[in-house]
């Protein structure tokens, strides 16, 4: 029993939803008489969520045509999509619902400019289009390649609390919800394909659970339906080394634990949500993570004890655009409860800290979150001076050898020898190290980090003489 997450880039037109349909028909294939159908899980059309949250800023704006005319745009492409992975009296039923959700679009894009206001519930509505559009292209497309498949209306399924464009799940409400209306489909034989990203509060509001939130969606269902593998289909082999768009040759991790998984994608490894991990611990269920290019190749499985050690560090990541507060007071010298007083004011924001450093009079931390800043800053200044510092970056080093060999922290810092480090942070689970510096330092920090624990070692092996010469 699975779950199979498809991201955008995976649904990206109708060339990537038909290597979408040979996936899915083969795993149905493998399976069959031995186990139910996969549950399909999808994301947007790629680029599509950027787009609608573009289109609510203009509407915000005012601008009705410009809101109009990237809406009209976005359902031209659903549409062209549509045409070609359907025919027949199939694709006249999926013409007509993608356009009853662009028409409701369109009249809700209407409003929000006439009130020029977007507010975090009104967003969700807008953007939720995407993933509902994309799911019912995809249920139609896998039913013209002969899969039966339903869709299902995530919204009846994942319900959140009303933290919009942020929505935390209420597992047992959704758990029950899941179960009910995801089972039947499954023991009929047919394959429940439904939209990632999106839920409902207990009324029924359309939610978000955050960009980057269907795989989120895959490990919720999955760990609701006890399943066995939660697939993450994307557009890389696996868990890279580093992030591809920032050193050129990362990389694959064919193994990693989930502790090792949660602190990469926490700390900016994009092709994993930094919440999917959880789900998928609870009960303790594999999360593997593959490329729909390429659907031969192994990816990155992720366990609860994998055996990842072969190299120094299992791989680095990096968080871009943070923010360093340095906190100072000179009451904090012997006093206690400061730190208490300190943090309840990131709790009242409901802003999450990512790093945090002390001495004696200063606490330094990062947050990445800027929108309530000010305020945050405004009530610190009340008990300590403040001052912040824009466009840092978080670096991050993982790997279980971290705890057992000191060694590594002294490479990793001599490593970035002459990038000015602004704060260095090595947690209590040793498994990972933080470095915080200026964003505009993050591809060299990046590429020496890479260099030094991922290809001097191979370059060594392969090439002995240059190794030398470099050393
Ligand atoms: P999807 O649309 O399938 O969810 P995402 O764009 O969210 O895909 O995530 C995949 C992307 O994550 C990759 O194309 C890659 O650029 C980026 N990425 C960043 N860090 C890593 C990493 N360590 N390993 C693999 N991919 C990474
Ligand atoms: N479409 C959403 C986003 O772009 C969710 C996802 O792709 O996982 O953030
Ligand atoms: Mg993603």
């Amino acid at each position: 029993m699975s779950v199979m997450k498809f991201g955008g880039t995976s649904v990206a037109d109708a060339a990537a939803i038909g290597r979408l349909t040979t996936i899915v028909g083969r795993r149905l294939e493998s399976c069959r008489g031995t186990a139910p159908p996969p549950v399909v899980v999808v994301s947007a059309l790629a680029g599509v969520t950027d787009s609608l949250v573009d289109a609510a800023r203009l509407a915000e704006e005012g601008d009705v045509d410009g809101a109009v005319a990237s809406l009209q745009q976005l359902l031209n492409r659903h549409l062209t999509v549509t045409s070609a992975v359907t025919s027949g009296q199939a694709q006249a039923t999926l013409v007509a619902h993608v356009r009853d959700e662009f028409t409701a679009g369109f009249g809700l894009v209407r409003a929000l400019t006439v009130l020029r206001e977007v507010s975090a519930r009104s967003l969700d509505a807008v953007i939720a289009m995407g993933e509902i559009a994309s799911s019912r292209i995809v249920a139609g497309a896998l039913a013209q390649a002969g899969i039966v498949a339903d869709w299902v209306d995530s919204r009846t399924i994942v319900i959140t609390d009303a933290e919009h464009t942020g929505a935390v799940p209420d597992m047992i409400a959704t758990c029950t919800r899941a179960r009910e209306r995801l089972l039947p489909i499954r023991a009929n034989g047919r394959v429940p394909v439904m939209a990632g990203f999106i839920g409902a509060t207990p009324q029924g509001v359309t939610t978000t659970l955050g960009r980057g939130g269907s795989d989120y969606s895959a490990a919720i269902v999955g760990a609701c339906l006890d399943v066995d593998e939660i697939q993450i289909w994307t557009d890389v082999d696996g868990m890279l080394t580093a992030d591809p768009r920032i050193v050129p040759e990362p990389r694959l991790v064919p193994r990693l634990a989930f502790a090792e998984a949660s602190e990469l994608a926490y700390f900016g490894a994009k092709v994993l949500h930094p919440s999917t991990i959880l789900p998928a611990v609870s009960k303790n269920i594999p999360v593997r993570i593959l490329n729909s290019r390429r659907p031969d190749s192994r990816g990155t499985l992720i366990t609860a004890d994998a055996d990842s050690a072969a190299g120094d560090l299992v791989a680095i990541a990096c968080k871009r655009d943070v923010t360093v507060i340095d906190i100072t007071s000179t009451r904090m010298l012997m006093a206690h409860g400061f730190l208490r007083r300190l943090f309840e004011v990131f709790e009242r924001f409901k802003t999450a800290v990512d790093v945090v450093t002390t001495s004696e009079v200063s606490v330094s931390v990062t947050v990445d979150d800027p929108r309530r800043l000010d305020a945050i800053v405004d009530n610190l200044r009340h008990f300590a001076d403040v001052s912040c510092e824009r466009n840092m970056a978080i670096v991050c080093a993982v790997g279980e050898n971290l705890r057992g060999d000191a060694r590594l922290f002294a490479r990793a810092v001599s490593a970035l020898g002459g990038i000015p480090l602004r704060l260095v942070s090595q947690a209590a689970s040793r498994r990972n190290i933080t470095f915080v510096l200026r964003d505009a330092d993050v591809p060299q920090a990046m590429k020496r980090l890479h260099l030094e624990f991922f290809e001097a070692r191979v370059e060594a092996f392969q090439d002995p003489e240059s190794a030398l010469r470099r050393c």
